[in-house]
């Protein structure tokens, strides 16, 4: 019987066209998120820990010995820069320095060679996954919502998020120097500069200020990739519009044929190239940075996830349906770095974003693809101890601070070990969303750090970079692959089936 199963294999391989490399089962992962999410730490390690088989007890295949190899191949889009997952390798492992963010889309090509689990599925399969990994900037996800929208529409909207109170100060210059244009008065290139300069530095200072605000459109005012300076992005909204046709020649004329430009040239492609030949999608999210940050970012993180959902939804309504190629059918929501916490809180973090998801989904009325969450540390750059304080002992995470990261007045020069009490994160996950309580809240029961002055400034976690971590190396030399927490579960769920 072995004799005849294994001919059958070659027959049917041969048909199939796997002797003749013309095909190999391929699976498009999306991997996205708002700048400094961890994007690009994510890929590099969810392509290392595969190529070096890393413990990934979570994720079957592995765990079953059922995988083969895995190794890069070329990948199909010859248009599309590459993922430098060497470089950035290097900089972790060799380096133990964090590689370059993500600032434009990318892509790499991990093909998986594996047995099949089930004698049958062993027959038919060809036992060879290839994942095509698009990494991509979660700003230029946020503009789809502008091709439903009017020049009107997107003026208005965002003026009227620019007054909110979580961000009146910071787009305060912005408003005033828009408040003294005419829109109606004769287009002029300085002042639509004037105008969309100020703009994008009130966008910019959103993300940078310590609120950690999410991101508004147009996402390429953060992210320019190759458009830096381009018309396409000189413009920005005009205040106190009326449906009423623009006068040919004025600025507001101007301004509506460049956020037309940007909608026909820039989204568009972008949405019709890309997005649309997704299967699977990983949202990664900053979600600690906003929760230290208080009700307010989180309140905008949540909406920026919404809106990134409902880029995904399938169905009627939607006025992307008749690009979709492909059905994304999976959809993960993580919350990385948690190697800033202790294991023990690590279920309360994972509990807030699913809420946070569960929010989303319920408002971007998302349905037809499985969302799920995890809170995960793509690398692990701390290790877990315990320190005695008084009769209490209290657990901390162990690690290198970055070169000039502060805590408790102390400047860490890059290279001490430190032990670090990051905080719990409160109980009650409510209080985490409510937006109507302090922000930066205080959660009631939270134990201070050692040595820690009791303050109301004082944080809900206490944060410092750290450094990449030290790789071990075995008896034999081999250098083992980057530690992480939970990176097998995200594998599961984003690849998993594929490899039954
Ligand atoms: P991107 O803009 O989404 O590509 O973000 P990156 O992947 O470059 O991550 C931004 C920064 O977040 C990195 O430089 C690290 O400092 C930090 N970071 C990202 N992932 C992790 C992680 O798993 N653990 C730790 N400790 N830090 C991380």
């Amino acid at each position: 019987l072995t004799t005849f199963t294994d001919e059958a294999k070659i027959a049917l391989d041969t048909l199939s066209g796997r002797a003749t490399g013309l095909f190999s089962p391929s699976l498009r992962l999306g991997v996205t998120g708002l700048s400094r999410a961890g994007k690009t730490v994510f890929i590099s390690a969810f392509v290392h820990n595969l190529i070096h088989g890393g413990r990934l007890p979570l994720f079957e295949a592995q765990k079953s010995g059922r995988i083969a190899r895995a190794f890069l191949e070329e990948q199909p889009d010859d248009a599309v820069p590459r993922f430098q997952y060497e470089d950035h390798i290097a900089a972790l492992v060799n380096d133990r320095l964090w590689p370059d963010s993500t600032r434009a889309i990318s892509e790499l090509r991990l093909t998986i060679e594996y047995e099949s689990a089930s004698g049958w599925s062993r027959m038919f399969s060809s036992g060879r996954l290839s994942v095509d990994i698009v990494d991509y900037p979660g700003e230029w996800l946020l503009d789809l919502p502008l091709l439903g929208k009017s020049y009107a529409d997107f003026s208005r909207e965002a003026f009227d998020m620019a007054v909110l109170p979580v961000r009146a100060d910071l787009s305060q210059e912005w408003r005033a120097l828009s408040a003294a244009i005419d829109p109606n008065a004769d287009a002029d290139e300085m002042t639509a500069r004037r105008l969309a300069e100020s703009f994008a530095a009130y966008l910019k200072a959103c993300k940078l200020d310590e609120r950690a605000l999410s991101t508004l459109p147009p996402g390429r005012f953060l992210m320019p990739g190759d458009l830096e300076g381009s018309p396409a992005l000189t413009f920005a909204p005009l205040p106190g519009l009326s449906e009423r046709r623009a006068r040919p020649g004025s600025l507001q004329a101007m301004m509506e044929r460049r956020y037309e430009a940007y909608r026909t040239h820039v989204v568009k492609p972008f949405f019709r190239e890309h997005i649309t030949r997704l299967d699977r999608q990983i949202v990664v999210i900053d979600a600690l940075q906003a929760l230290n940050a208080g009700p307010g970012a989180m309140a905008d993180l949540e909406r920026a996830v919404t809106e990134i959902l409902a880029c995904f939804r399938p169905g009627r309504g939607n006025f992307l349906t008749d690009f979709f190629s492909r059905r994304i059918d999976r959809i993960l929501v993580a919350a990385t770095k948690a190697d800033h916490l202790h294991h023990e809180s690590h279920e309360r973090l994972q509990a807030i974003v699913r809420r946070l998801a569960d929010r989303a989904v319920a408002r971007a009325n998302f349905t037809g693809a499985d969302v799920d969450v995890v809170a995960l540390a793509a690398v692990r750059a701390t290790r877990e101890g315990a320190v005695k304080q008084g009769r209490e002992t209290l657990p901390v995470i162990i690690g290198t601070p970055l070169k000039g990261e502060k805590i408790n007045g102390e400047t860490f020069d890059g290279r001490t070990e430190t032990a670090i009490f990051p905080g719990d994160l409160p109980e009650k996950i409510d209080a985490v969303f409510d937006v109507s309580g302090p922000d930066r809240q205080q959660n009631p029961g939270h134990r201070q750090s050692p040595g820690h002055r009791q303050g109301n400034e004082d944080p809900a976690i206490r944060f410092v970079r750290f450094r990449p971590p030290k790789l071990e190396r075995t008896a034999e030399g081999v250098t083992l692959s980057l530690p992480h927490i939970r990176l097998d579960r995200a594998l599961q769920f984003l690849i998993g089936d594929h490899l039954a």
